[in-house]
């Protein structure tokens, strides 16, 4: 299989994080492992491993200081068989075609694998929103969906936030869709603001859904939230409120990460003081007195892991090394598959991005509810039907690994790929 994994893909990031995985080779290896377990005809692999259509767009942006600058941005369909393609736009200086291209793929299996009547997508913008002024920001946003909007729409593609994109974002693209269709269809893009029809419970709903997945992990493990010992890597959207739920359950939450520095405290770090004071981009680590690396955070001490930031952080090069009882994938694609197969051999558990993640999806496919029917619903209905959701995804995860003998992530891509490809049958596309 070594084959599918291309080296010229390989690359360095400059930022804090270094990335050290071909992700749409990660994505095509399991996949392919998934397709042969299934034992399906080849044509299944060949016509899963990439998008079914992949746009990339030029978006010249006015700058504040009177020039234009280009920026490059992309927009990946992976499969449209179950429904509309669904998945978020990332601004991130690293954005790669073939890293947008897996985060499709794994999108799809996100909602193969809840039963979301959709496909995945993805989109990503080459940039830097630190060095960007709001209005910059603003203009690139319109820019980037006037370039793609005729590939999306609430029944086509819907975008959602994703790596440094927020609902402020989401509301700047909703209006400049509105703009241009002349429609004023709020279930174009989910993550929204609340008053342009967002959901309550969105905002929190991927970190809500990892912590539904712990307590699942902590029952079948025999393991406490009270007392239990946990690193984030990761301060942004999801593992800043993932923090805090756990620092309120009892948990002492010893490391924690951002772009640029880590911190590890046995005695646990003071989470309500870092959410407080982290600026806009999950920055805390300028509150640190003593920073170590991320790659050194990586390998301390405790019993739950949970890197919730970029992508290939847990590779061959610092498996061994890991110090947890268990890993639990808060980020998309943080483990390469080696690394994986590796920590099963230690008998580390690492429960799957594509099932531990998959709140937030799970809630952008409640909001589209909620905006197709004009009618909307309280939190609480929200966060119990994530929950009993995500929740049953486990089990039917849980009941694979136990038919096929294999690992949660191969179980996932197991389900996941099974949906995608019954649904691509059904429509007389493969055999
Ligand atoms: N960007 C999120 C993800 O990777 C959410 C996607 C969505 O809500 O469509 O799952």
């Amino acid at each position: 299989m070594s084959i599918l994994v291309e080296e010229k893909n390989r690359k360095t990031s400059e930022v804090g994080m270094n990335k050290k995985e071909n992700p749409l080779g990660e994505f095509q290896e399991t996949l392919y492992e998934a397709t042969e377990l299934l034992s399906y005809p080849k044509e299944a692999y060949h016509f899963l491993k990439s998008p079914v259509r992949f746009l990339e767009v030029n978006i010249p942006v006015q700058m504040d200081d009177g020039g234009t600058k280009v920026f490059q941005g992309y927009r990946a369909q992976h499969n449209d068989a179950c429904g509309p393609t669904k998945g978020g736009i990332r601004f991130h200086p690293d954005v790669t075609p073939e890293e947008v291209k897996a985060l499709s793929g794994w999108m799809s299996l996100k909602c193969g694998i809840n039963h979301l009547p959709y496909g995945g997508a993805k989109g990503g913008i080459i940039c830097d929103p630190r060095k960007l002024s709001r209005n910059e920001l603003q203009r690139l946003s319109r820019g980037y969906i006037r370039a793609i909007s005729q590939f999306v729409g609430p029944t086509k593609d819907i975008p959602a936030p994703d790596m440094y994109t927020n609902a402020q974002i989401m509301g700047w693209m909703l209006d400049e869709y509105n703009h241009i269709c002349e429609s004023g269809a709020p279930g174009f893009i989910t993550g929204k603001p609340l008053v342009l029809g967002g959901s309550k419970g969105r905002e929190t709903a991927t970190s809500k859904g990892v912590l539904y997945i712990l307590q699942k992990v902590c029952e079948q493990q025999n393991l406490q939230i009270q007392g239990m010992r946990v690193i984030i890597q990761g301060f942004g959207n999801v593992g800043s409120y993932l923090a805090q739920y756990l620092y309120d359950l009892g948990a002492k939450i010893v490391g924690i990460a951002d772009a640029k520095g880590a911190i590890y405290d046995y005695d646990g770090i003071d989470i309500p003081y870092l959410m407080e004071n982290k600026d806009a981009f999950g920055v805390v680590s300028t509150f640190f007195r003593q920073t170590m690396t991320n790659e050194e955070l990586l390998e301390q001490e405790c019993d739950v892991l949970i890197p919730a930031a970029i992508g290939g952080v847990i590779t061959t090069e610092n498996a061994d090394q890991l110090r947890c009882r268990c890993v639990i994938e808060a980020a998309n694609g943080p483990t390469t598959k080696e690394a994986i197969e590796r920590l099963d051999k230690r008998g580390i558990l690492v429960v799957p991005d594509v099932l531990a993640n998959s709140g937030g999806v799970i809630v952008s496919y409640f909001e589209w509810c909620q905006n197709n029917q004009g009618y909307y619903w309280t939190e609480e209905l929200v966060e119990q039907r994530l929950k009993e959701r995500i929740t049953e995804s486990y089990h039917n995860i849980m009941e694979i690994v136990k038919e096929y003998g294999v690992n949660m992530k191969v179980a996932a891509y197991i389900l996941g790929t099974k949906r995608l490809a019954e649904a691509s049958h059904s429509r007389g596309w493969i055999n």
